[in-house]
């Protein structure tokens, strides 16, 4: 599939916009129209129905070490600025920048690709941003440097595969990505990803706030609430879906990396000694969230990070990816992130105290130069009143991008194949193949002519559909023309009333995907879309 046609299909149909279009937008910005908007509230009611309130508390259900409970939470997005201290976010969470002095473009450092190139004794490292067509994108630069035509392209020899810049220590042979001549670029140079803001008045450094880069702060933040308001006993899981926001260098691949964005999150605490089991199950779990809902080919894959990957604290990290379309061949990119923490998070907000007269901007210096946070001075353990175990609960975090995964969604959804027009003529067609509990329209009603009292008895049964789902009535123009619409907001059913209606009180249903079509009574027709959306 090419992107641009996913692209198009989504401005022209009302998924995505660009935020502030009409000023020309703004990067790493999206806002999402009327269709899609639906799909991705379905998303995060799948997940939120699937990981919280349809969890059944009392049984030992996929495969699960043993019982367990999940809870729900939503915290502000502006929290503590010692949050982010304690965290690391506020000294660790930078990626490197490289700017370019001729275009005066800026690049992520890691996400600049490019291959070692020579010809005869000249030598150059040609980069390129351009995703998956990166191979001939630096084959024109490589031409274009070396002032040689199209024909002469044997004259170039490549030196070993395309490669990260981040393999390259000197920047003086290096093109960078949109530049005409060798080293323009500048060194990387740190760049913290957090976007600041202040509450109140006052404009300084004690006023300055932060907006969260991740939504599990707030869930450790409230651990002990949570405890000490409900009457949960470990194992348990906290969740919270909502904004985050981070100050990408390159946001970039459509939604796939914004500045704003949407995090579905679990926090999981579970006793130390069967937090290994723990983290297998939820790492298997959340694979297969994806494969019921449709990511079911081989563009998902589940990738254990190696050793050397792992934070110091993490005894096993795993990414949920995908392969978008927009990447090189055999390139993935990550919807989920499942970590195993350790206990990281709780004992870093629990040791230590932070004395109340300390602006929390300030940075506190230990022996080695490096600054030093305090946690909060508060008991974040756990205590287990059958055994008389006092414990920092463990913790398994799986953390998903409601975004990635709806983009993930929509990619693997679209689809073109052939199907009869109005005149029988056989015409590609385009179809979003959305899983039915996905699809922003369930079920779309047509009176095939506007007139005979067709129109009134498609209305009515829109109507008696309208309680239980999202439905749409659509009476205008060809009724091909009215199918092939709603195939392209992936709605699953189509319901159409026509003559026979009239005599035997039946209607045609439409299947989007097998273009299968058969007849149900009027009255039945609630009870039949019901059954196929919940098979
Ligand atoms: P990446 O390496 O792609 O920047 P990450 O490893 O920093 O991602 P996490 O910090 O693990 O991402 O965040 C958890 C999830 O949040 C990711 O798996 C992704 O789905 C989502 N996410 C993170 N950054 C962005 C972004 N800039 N735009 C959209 N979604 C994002």
């Amino acid at each position: 599939m090419e992107m641009e046609k996913l692209v198009s299909l989504c401005k022209r149909r009302g998924f995505l916009f660009q935020s502030s279009e009409i000023y020309g937008g703004i990067n790493g910005f999206w806002d999402y129209g009327p269709l899609g908007v639906e799909l991705k509230r379905n998303v995060k009611e799948a997940w939120w129905r699937d990981m919280v309130t349809g969890h059944d508390d009392l049984s030992v259900a996929d495969g699960a070490p043993e019982t367990h409970s999940m809870v729900g939470l939503d915290c502000a997005i502006i929290m503590h600025p010692q949050v982010w201290k304690v965290s690391g976010h506020y000294d660790l969470f930078h990626d490197y920048m490289i700017d370019c002095r001729q275009s005066n473009k800026r690049y992520r450092h890691d996400q600049v690709l490019g291959r070692w190139v020579k010809r005869g004794d000249q030598r150059a490292f040609v980069t390129s941003m351009a995703g998956e067509s990166v191979e001939d994108d630096l084959q024109q630069k490589a031409l274009k440097l070396f002032r040689l035509r199209a024909k002469n392209v044997d004259e170039l020899s490549w030196d070993g595969p395309v490669a990260s810049l981040t393999t390259v220590d000197d920047f003086s042979q290096v093109l960078g990505p949109d530049a005409k001549e060798l080293g323009t670029l500048t060194e990387p140079r740190e760049f913290n990803l957090m976007y600041e803001t202040h509450t109140g008045a006052m404009r300084d450094e004690k006023s300055k706030v932060f907006l969260r880069p991740e939504t599990a702060q707030g869930i450790f933040v409230n651990f002990k609430n949570v405890l000490d308001s409900t009457r949960l006993k470990i194992p348990f899981g906290i969740a919270q879906i909502g904004k985050s926001f981070r100050n990408e260098i390159t946001p970039r691949n459509f939604t796939f990396r914004s500045r704003e964005f949407e995090q579905m999150e679990i926090e999981f605490f579970c006793h130390p000694d069967s937090s290994a089991d723990w983290y297998k199950y939820w790492r298997d779990r959340r694979f297969r969230w994806y494969t019921d809902l449709g990511l079911a080919g081989e563009r998902l894959r589940l990738r254990d990070h190696d050793p050397s990957e792992l934070s110091h604290y993490s005894t096993g990290t795993a990414d949920i990816e995908y392969a978008f379309p927009f990447f090189a061949e055999g390139e993935y990119g990550e919807l989920e992130g499942v970590a195993h923490r350790g206990d990281f998070d709780l004992r870093s907000h629990s040791e230590g105290k932070l004395d109340p007269n300390t602006n929390p901007l300030e940075v506190e210096k230990d022996e080695h130069g490096q600054p030093r946070w305090r946690g909060s001075g508060k008991d974040l353990s756990y205590r287990d009143e059958v055994n008389n175990e006092k414990y920092i609960p463990h913790v398994i975090e799986p953390s998903a991008g409601a975004d990635r995964a709806t983009l993930a969604f929509l990619c693997e959804a679209y689809t073109e194949d052939e199907a009869p027009d109005d005149k029988g003529n056989m015409k590609t067609r385009t179809v979003l193949k959305l899983h039915p509990r996905l699809a922003p329209i369930k079920a779309a009603v047509f009176p095939l002519v506007k007139k005979d009292g067709m129109p009134e008895v498609a209305k009515q049964i829109y109507r008696d559909l309208k309680p239980h789902m999202n439905v749409f009535y659509d009476q205008k123009g060809a009724i091909g023309r009215r199918y092939r619409r709603q195939d392209e907001a992936g709605t699953p059913y189509c319901i159409t009333v026509d003559g026979q209606t009239l005599e035997d009180e039946t209607v045609t249903i439409r299947d989007r995907d097998s273009l299968e079509q058969w007849r149900v009574k009027v009255d039945e027709v609630v009870v039949e879309i019901q059954g196929r959306l919940s098979q």
